[in-house]
């Protein structure tokens, strides 16, 4: 058998051993230290001088702590794109509310502008406004940034941007992670840079980033014998993770790169497979191509593909499930408009990884072309 390739593994530079042996040498082996600062001010000077960063344990623990900072509670409603991962919903129900799904978009496979805005009208009218929006930008595509903050505008709905694929993607020259009223990255092994586990959460507002690091740690209040006056959570992350993430944003823009090249050589590879399509940038969309996806005619197709690439040893994943189709959320209000059922039956993402050999993409390709002549 030859040997595994995998959907999206991490990729260490080697830069990150020197700041992980300075946390050891130091002795910060806490959540907190001088690596935590400076991955810190590494991602804004990335992102953007106006961003306010706190780096935590998980992006699920950013989006939680995120929509606390919305001041989302018990029985209030929150719109969340249904095509995503389940850690962009899960957190609305932490908080004891309800998730309000809607459908996405062709053309990005992100939340749709119309569905959006039938949705907000439907839900002021049973009574409710929705206390804010979960945008994603699902595989490293953006969203439609300026039609769906231009409603959330219209209707003063706070937006949360799901920027955990997105690191490196930029909407019309602006970075994502920084759209949002409140923005989330993720660092998990998975992602385009990892720290093993760990995520970050990006405020407009300097006193919601010290807000949430009060949150994250424990919800401290300012005396020596350890005052509470709410509700704490232990999300921050430790310095010695952030080491790891101050030498994977050295790498970042080479990472984006890498990824944008896998894509571009699955494209080119299967320009005769014209059963295979794929969904491009619209004109003024840059994606990280977090994971390359093609679309088939059905899902038999999509399985028969898969299972194919099983046999050679080789990792795929249908696209995200959508969560109005999980049978934990099934029965939650939703405004669906069958695109997100469609990419769920015909998707596929191929194996993406930034560290992918050439031999590997070629076993890639060769297995897929196999499957169309047989
Ligand atoms: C990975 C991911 C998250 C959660 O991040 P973790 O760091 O794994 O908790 C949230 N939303 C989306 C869209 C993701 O892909």
């Amino acid at each position: 058998m030859e040997s595994k390739i995998w959907l999206s593994s991490p990729h260490m530079s080697g830069k990150e051993q020197s700041y992980i042996n300075d946390a050891f040498k130091t002795n910060w082996i806490a959540p907190l230290g001088p690596h935590v600062n400076g991955f810190e001010s590494d991602i804004k000077n990335y992102l953007n001088e106006d961003s306010h960063v706190a780096v935590l344990s998980s992006g699920t623990a950013a989006i939680h702590l995120g929509l606390i900072l919305l001041d989302v509670g018990h029985g209030d409603e929150v719109i969340c794109q249904s095509k995503t991962f389940s850690a962009s919903a899960n957190p609305i129900a932490y908080q004891g509310a309800t998730p309000i799904f809607v459908d996405s978009e062709k053309d990005t496979w992100n939340i749709c502008p119309e569905q959006l805005e039938i949705a907000i009208k439907d839900r002021i009218s049973k009574g409710k406004k929705p206390k804010a929006i979960i945008a994603v930008h699902l595989y490293g595509m953006p969203y439609n940034v300026n039609a769906i903050h231009a409603i959330a505008k219209a209707y003063n709905i706070p937006v949360l941007e799901d920027s955990a694929e997105a690191l490196g993607s930029t909407y019309k020259d602006v970075k994502c992670g920084t759209f949002g009223d409140i923005s989330v990255l993720s660092f998990n092994g998975n992602k385009i840079i990892t720290t093993s586990g760990g995520g970050a959460i990006i405020t407009k507002d300097p006193k919601h980033r010290d807000k949430a690091v009060f949150l994250a740690t424990q919800a401290r209040e300012k005396a020596v014998e350890y005052v509470h006056a709410s509700i704490g959570y232990n999300y921050r992350m430790s310095n010695v993770l952030a080491g790891i993430g101050r030498g994977q944003m050295e790498v970042l823009d080479d990472r984006v790169l890498a990824r944008r090249k896998n894509y571009a050589f699955y494209k080119e590879s299967f320009k005769n497979i014209e059963e295979l399509t794929f969904v491009d940038e619209p004109e003024g969309y840059y994606s990280n191509r977090w994971l390359s996806c093609i679309l088939t005619p059905s899902e038999d197709i999509r399985e028969g593909i898969r299972t194919a690439l099983e046999k050679e040893n080789i990792e795929t994943r249908p696209l995200w499930k959508p969560m109005h189709q999980q049978p934990i959320f099934k029965d939650l209000p939703q405004y669906i408009n069958g695109v997100s059922d469609e990419l769920f039956e015909k998707g596929l993402c191929l194996p993406s990884g930034s560290n992918l050999t050439e031999n590997e993409l070629n076993r890639v390709t060769s297995a897929i072309k196999t499957y169309f002549r047989a």
